[in-house]
């Protein structure tokens, strides 16, 4: 196989395997935040908050769990990837994402160059990857 084709081609077992043991892991501390965001801590901080203070409380915790179900949705999306073998693969031009920008963000589902095209093309809509 040339170099060319070489870069389209799925990273292999070893690679994968390390991938998902890491969004597993990750999997692991999002479901424990999600968990701890819906128990009476939360309850606790909302009732010790000065009344004028519960929106903002109540705001954080919304945009943390919204922030973190999405985050959960990403990393099942990321690992069912892992299984057929497209994980790290672009969605967009099918290229292989760079080891480093995948370590850096678990669930990047484009490389580097169509982000930035996207990032370009919808200047207000600020992607997590
Ligand atoms: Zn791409």
């Amino acid at each position: 196989m040339n170099r060319v084709a070489s870069l389209y081609k799925p990273y292999d077992q070893g690679v994968l395997t390390f991938f998902r043991g890491k969004l597993l892991e990750e999997r692991v501390k999002i479901m424990a935040r999600l968990e701890r965001n819906s128990n009476p801590i939360f309850v606790e901080e909302l009732n010790g908050a000065e009344s004028v203070d519960k929106p903002l409380v109540f705001e954080k915790h919304n945009i943390e769990e919204r922030r973190d179900s999405k985050e959960l949705a990403d990393i099942e999306e990321a690992l069912k990837k892992t299984e057929d073998g497209s994980y790290g693969l672009c969605d967009v031009c099918q290229i292989r994402i760079l080891l480093a920008r995948l370590e850096a963000c678990l669930t990047a589902e484009s490389c580097v160059s169509c982000y930035a095209k996207e990032i370009k093309n919808h200047p207000r809509i600020l992607k997590k990857h």
